[in-house]
């Protein structure tokens, strides 16, 4: 057998332990954690949707109608009028002829790409790609090349030298670094070399184009530049599960092929119902999507002035580059003395050398939550000093 016991004691001493910490009440800016308050920026509910009570009411009035549990996967009896009308009007959202209602993103990025690619074929995969891209791409058993983040030069080169099928797979804003993959470049080359293009919009959907639909529409992208659009309900929507929109003939075949799709419950239907009662929030919700936007431009300017390195981020997704595993931990635990919750991200989730602080902004932060934070950082700052010591190693 494995010394595991080994392999957690290797992993505290590198300060690459990772914990679950202990949230009580509705996914909210603050919060009961471990039984304290903490003011949080760390959550995906970007727009502050989570708690909404459209949300809770629309899930509340479905339940008489279509009981709790999926009973079944879609094949069998599982696929419910809630399931089919939530992929309706996804498919209506985002502008895209089919979608299909998937349990979560990780399973949609599993099931989409192992489906649509396969032995003897070749998957081009951004380097700084969801884990649940990089799993999707192994279970495919198609030759995986990881092009240099956003790199399309580099891309190009690639697609090039190879024969066969080619399906190029991408984050749409990358979930560590917050920025936006070149997708209107990407959509040009998959046209030039007959490849197959797939967006993992998690991050986007909601947040960015003039309606919420995602990072696709924000740059003027259809159906026709991007054939795959995978986004995910659990960030932005409020909700959970994940979808998959496209041509009908993609939709179809993954029903066909997905296994994440087949062979697996469907989700209950009353949540698609409350998925229902977001969508239609998201559509007017572009004064939240203002006020996201004022967040992040306020909190990039005075966290720069404190001296914090950001990455080029317009999004909500605003990580403070540490470095160094224990400092980054360091940070946090500070920031946390002075009630702001913001996780540190350490190898593997990020490269070696870069670990951070992920800062994330919902448009329920208010102008006094952004103050508590900066106040918070500024406080903060000399921990990331070289001759500071808190970087020691102290095992948790
Ligand atoms: N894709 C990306 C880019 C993500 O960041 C995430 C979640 N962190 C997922 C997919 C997985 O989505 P879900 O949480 O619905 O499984």
């Amino acid at each position: 057998m494995r010394d595991f016991a080994a392999e957690l004691a290797d992993r505290k001493q590198a300060g690459l332990y990772r914990t679950r910490r202990l949230v009580e009440g509705p996914q909210q800016p603050g919060l009961t954690v471990d039984g304290k308050p903490l003011l949080s920026f760390c959550s995906n509910d970007y727009l502050g949707l989570a708690s909404h009570p459209d949300l809770t009411r629309a899930l509340c009035e479905a339940l008489p109608d279509t009981g709790l549990g999926g009973a079944s996967s879609h094949l069998i009896c599982g696929h419910h009028r809630a399931h089919h009308q939530l992929e309706e009007r996804l498919a209506e959202f985002t502008g895209r002829s089919s979608a299909l209602f998937f349990s979560t993103g990780y399973m949609a990025n599993l099931g989409v790409i192992s489906a649509l690619a396969g032995r003897g074929d070749t998957i081009f995969s951004d380097r700084l790609n969801h884990a649940s891209i990089i799993d999707g791409c192994v279970l495919s058993r198609a030759k995986v090349r990881r092009y240099p983040h956003g790199d399309v030069d580099a891309l190009a080169e690639m697609l090039a030298q190879t024969g066969g099928h080619k399906l190029v797979v991408t984050d749409g804003v990358f979930s560590m670094d917050g920025d936006v993959a070149p997708l209107g470049e990407l959509a040009r080359l998959c046209r030039t070399h007959d490849a197959l293009l797939v967006v993992d919009d998690a991050h986007g959907i909601g947040v960015l184009g003039p309606d919420g639909q995602g990072s696709v529409a924000a740059l003027g992208l259809s159906e026709d530049d991007v054939p795959l659009l995978i986004g995910t309900l659990g960030k932005a929507v409020g909700t959970s599960g994940a979808f998959v929109a496209g041509p009908r003939l993609l939709t179809d075949y993954l029903v066909q092929k997905a296994r994440t799709y087949i062979y697996t419950t469907a989700m209950p239907p009353a949540l698609a119902a409350a998925t229902c009662a977001s969508l239609d929030l998201i559509a007017g919700a572009g004064v939240r999507r203002q006020r996201l936007q004022q967040l992040v431009l306020r909190f990039r300017q005075e966290a720069t002035a404190l001296g914090y390195r950001l990455m080029a981020s317009e999004t909500p997704i605003q990580p403070i580059m540490v470095g160094d595993n224990w400092r980054a931990l360091a940070l946090s635990r500070a920031l946390e003395d002075r009630g702001i919750w913001v996780t540190a991200i350490r190898p593997p989730t990020v490269p070696e050398g870069e670990a951070r602080l992920r800062v994330t902004f919902s448009a329920a932060h208010s102008d006094q939550d952004l103050d508590r934070l900066l106040a918070a950082l500024a406080a903060c700052r000399g921990l990331l000093d070289s001759s500071s010591v808190a970087a020691a190693p102290v095992v948790p």
